[in-house]
């Protein structure tokens, strides 16, 4: 029966090489998009899973620059995939799904005290409702800096419904918000991180450039524009060590090759 003895030493030395290799191989070249919702020491009606509280967001900031990460735009990306900007050596962009007030009144003048840029994505139809973002907030975060992006009008899973109502989600809440006085929408975050094959043809006939999912992994030129992958980053019960986790989970995936699709319910 000592065979099994060599079985298992045999098994522990290839996890040994295979985890020195992941550790060791550089990291991926590639832009890494954070996922964020509430920026809060408040609990949400869930228990706080989205909630990330300021102290900790800043020590997330703090990590990231001092690892050399630059903050990037949506557009920044997508105009360096054209040519027609460079990319910092190591780029990263922060989304902010839902529209919540904090993002205005915690998170913006985080931002702005390191000289960082982030995305939101705004559910239209909650313009305005308590705990969410008001037009005249959304214009002022678009004139100092914020990219504002479309997460539909009613946040609904868009797999749950049909084409043609698809179709509504993603037209509506974009003119609805150039219609009110906001720069072109042209970056969108699917709700629920819910998507299907047809959805990127669809979010490019209706004048989009790129798109967010609930992927996690590091994307280049080559990813699909419409199927961007992001690191999320939900309440950190363990504090940066978690945070640090999750980016190393994402580079490790892409050395892989490996992409969940990864839909919240
Ligand atoms: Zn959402």
């Amino acid at each position: 029966m000592h065979y099994v003895k060599y079985v298992l030493g045999a098994l522990c030395f290839a996890l040994m090489v295979f985890l020195s290799w992941l550790a060791l191989t550089p990291a991926p070249q590639g832009v890494l998009v954070l996922e964020y919702h509430h920026i809060s020491d408040e609990t949400d009606s869930e228990g706080q899973p989205y909630s990330v509280p300021p102290a900790e967001f800043a020590a997330q900031l703090d990590y990231l620059q001092q690892q050399g990460y630059t903050t990037i735009s949506m557009q920044d990306f997508m105009r360096a995939k054209k040519g027609k900007q460079e990319l910092p050596a190591k780029p990263v962009i922060l989304t902010f799904d839902d529209g919540y007030e904090d993002n205005y009144t915690v998170l913006l003048p985080m931002l702005e005290e390191r000289g960082m840029k982030g995305t939101v994505y705004m559910v239209t139809n909650s313009i305005g409702r308590k705990g969410y973002l008001s037009w005249n907030q959304l214009r002022d975060m678009q004139n100092r800096g914020i990219e504002l992006g479309s997460h539909t009008a009613n946040h609904q899973p868009l797999t749950t419904l049909d084409r043609e109502k698809q179709a509504e989600e993603m037209k509506l809440s974009k003119l609805l918000m150039e219609w009110n006085g906001l720069k072109t929408i042209f970056t969108f975050s699917y709700p629920n991180g819910a998507y299907d094959e047809g959805m990127p043809q669809m979010l490019a006939e209706n004048e989009y450039l790129t798109a967010v999912t609930g992927d996690g992994g590091l994307n280049t030129f080559k990813t699909n524009p419409y199927l961007l992958q992001r690191t999320n980053i939900p309440y950190p019960r363990f504090g940066l060590t978690e945070f640090k986790l999750r980016l190393f989970k994402s580079e490790a995936m892409t050395k892989l090759g490996i992409r969940q699709h990864i839909v919240n319910e």
